[in-house]
C-alpha cells in the first residue's frame, strides 16, 4: 500500500510521519503492517472472432476488511473475497467478486483439470491470433 499526502498528493516513504513537501501530518493509521490486498494480472488470449484485443484479467485477493474515512463518512471494503475484473486495454468490461471459499474451489478446479489433461494441453493450447 502506497502512502500519499492527503494535502498535496505527493507519494511518501512509508516510514514518514509528515509530508516531505508540505509538512502535512500523514494518515499513518491507514497503513497496515500486512498487505490487505494482493493483485495480479493475467494476459488473455484471443481464441474467437469476438474476443477483444489486449484483454487481460485482474485478480485481487482482499484479505482483510478495510475501512477508509472520507468527508462523506466511512467506507468499508469487505475482506475475504476475490475480485475478478476483465479488461480490454484500459477499460474494465465487467467485474465479479467471489467469496474466498468459492475462489479456492475455482483454483482447485482449474489445477485439477489442467493436471488431468496433462500432456494433451501441450499441443492444443490456443495460440494468440495476430
Ligand atoms: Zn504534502
Amino acid at each position: 500500500m502506497k502512502l500519499f499526502c492527503p494535502q498535496c498528493r505527493l507519494e511518501q516513504p512509508r516510514e514518514h510521519t509528515y509530508c516531505l513537501r508540505c509538512g502535512y501530518e500523514l494518515p499513518r493509521s491507514l497503513l497496515s503492517p500486512e498487505p490487505v490486498k494482493q493483485t495480479r494480472f493475467f494476459a488473455g488470449v484471443k481464441v474467437g472472432q469476438g474476443d477483444p484485443e489486449n484483454a487481460y484479467m485482474r485478480v485481487s485477493c482482499y484479505l482483510k476488511e478495510q475501512v477508509f474515512e472520507t468527508d462523506e463518512g466511512s467506507v468499508t471494503i469487505p475482506g475475504h473475497h476475490v475480485r475478478f475484473s476483465v479488461w480490454a486495454g484500459d477499460e474494465a468490461r465487467c467485474v465479479l467478486s467471489l467469496p474466498e471459499t468459492e475462489a479456492a474451489e475455482m483454483a482447485r478446479f482449474i489445477i485439477h483439470e489442467l493436471e488431468r489433461l496433462g500432456d494433451q494441453t501441450a499441443d492444443t493450447q490456443p495460440q494468440p491470433r495476430v
